[in-house]
């Protein structure tokens, strides 16, 4: 073996619960320190390390991202009924990304990961389709009321002087109703709209945005404006030299056309859109297992992760001591793209190049037909063949280790 990377800023690496913390461990010892100097602040998130800290090791993992640039963080146990009784906490955790979303805020991006032979329920869509979902406001911080037969519902809004200005909804003539109210703010959807072009430049891909402006003449509105204007003042130019496009048209529209191109674009969702629409779309890739995710800040902040959970059934087995063949692929991603990063932002171009390497090493076990049980079901190769957990993760390193 050749002299190790060397690193400079740490990585901040949040380790997590269950199934993907044993492949945590596997990841690092097996393709990560023997071809990297690794350095990390290391922060674990397993419940009982949040459950000693009264969860203020969250808090602290997430400032410490915000500090350093660059995180990694495995999968996490979100409490529940229980998981609360089988881990004894003391009070029911909030979700962990949660957490972390609220400090550094930003946007997710999720990306299928794509190997020949996995072929998407779609068979046009030949690169990978990445959903940034707006995670804040409208039905998601929504107030609703029943409203009873010959009641009046309207908007109010009383600015800080005490002027208010009334808008009706609806007269409840004859029949009892619902009401719902709904707000964003320009402040995210203009970080959100910043978050989403910074990330188009940083992969070079063309960004889709789709709302329903033609119904929804102000609030909808409203997001279409503030994406065009922070495209023309900040971003219009660097999309042209790079021959990226931004491109806005209603939502159905989109819809239509995601589902005839081949892929290979950034869509951007409102909140609910984004949250049905990411479902669908990993599910036309084939596997959960397959798709990575990062949470990126307009500010530059970048949290790397496997967008799947825990994966606690296959943990029950390993805890029983039967073999398990659980999907490294995207936890491995995850590691790739926060060393790439990290080599991007420190102009360290052997670990940026690694992070790619990593990811080439990954695609080509499967595409010499390794793969795990997930993959296995749903791969077209001639000859494939099902591998164990720690088998597959071996099976790439030694891959990585031609590539290196
Ligand atoms: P999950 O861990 O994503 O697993 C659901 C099922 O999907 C698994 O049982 C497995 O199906 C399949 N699967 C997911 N990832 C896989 C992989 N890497 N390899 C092979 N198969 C995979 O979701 P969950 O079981 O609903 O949640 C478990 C825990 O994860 C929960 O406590 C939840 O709070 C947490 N969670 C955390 C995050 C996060 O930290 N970002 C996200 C979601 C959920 P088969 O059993 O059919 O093989
Ligand atoms: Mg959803």
């Amino acid at each position: 073996m050749t002299d190790r990377i060397r690193m400079q800023t740490p990585l901040v690496e949040m380790d997590g619960d269950e199934m993907t913390r044993v492949i945590w461990t596997k990841v690092k010892e097996l393709l990560v320190e023997p071809f990297v100097e690794l350095r990390t602040e290391y922060y674990d998130l397993g419940l009982p390390e949040r459950e000693r800290t009264r969860d203020a090791v969250t808090t602290e993992a997430a400032e410490a991202v915000r500090k350093l640039g660059v995180g990694v963080k495995c999968a996490t146990i979100t409490p529940n009924e229980e998981r609360r009784e089988e881990y004894g906490l003391s009070e029911m955790y909030r979700s962990p990304n949660g957490t972390i979303r609220a400090i550094i805020g930003g946007t997710v991006f999720r990306a299928p990961i794509l190997a020949k032979g996995i072929v998407p329920y779609i068979p046009t869509w030949r690169k990978p389709i990445t959903i940034a979902r707006h995670a804040y406001g409208d039905i998601y911080r929504n107030t609703e009321t029943i409203a009873p037969e010959g009641s009046t519902a309207e908007i109010v809004v009383r600015t800080k002087d005490g002027a208010e200005s009334r808008a009706p909804i609806h007269s409840f003539d004859g029949t009892a109703g619902i009401v719902q109210g709904v707000h964003n703010t320009d402040d995210s959807i203009a970080a959100f709209a910043r978050s989403c072009m910074a990330y188009a430049v940083d992969t070079r891909q063309d960004l889709w945005f789709g709302a329903k402006d033609t119904i929804s003449k102000t609030y909808d509105r409203k997001f279409r404006d503030i994406f065009r204007e922070i495209w023309d003042a900040e971003y219009a130019e660097k999309f042209a030299e790079l021959g990226i496009e931004y491109f806005y048209t209603l939502i159905d529209d989109i819809v239509a056309r995601v589902i005839r191109s081949e892929g290979g674009f950034i869509w951007a969702c409102k909140n609910y859109d984004g949250d049905v629409m990411s479902d669908m779309v990993a599910t036309a890739y084939g596997s959960l297992a397959m798709m990575s995710s990062v949470l990126v800040s307009p500010d530059g902040v970048y949290e790397y992760e496997a967008a799947h959970g825990t994966v606690q059934k296959h943990y029950t087995k390993h805890m029983n001591g039967e073999p398990t063949s659980t999907n490294s692929v995207a936890t491995i991603y995850a590691w790739a793209g926060a060393l790439r990063k990290r080599g991007e932002l420190d102009g360290l171009e052997r670990l940026a190049g690694f992070g790619a390497l990593l990811e080439a090493a990954c695609v080509r076990t499967i595409e010499d037909g390794i793969m795990t049980g997930d993959l296995y079901a749903l791969s077209r190769a001639d000859s494939k063949r099902q591998v164990g957990t720690e088998a597959f993760l071996r099976a790439v390193a030694e891959r990585l280790r031609a590539l290196a």
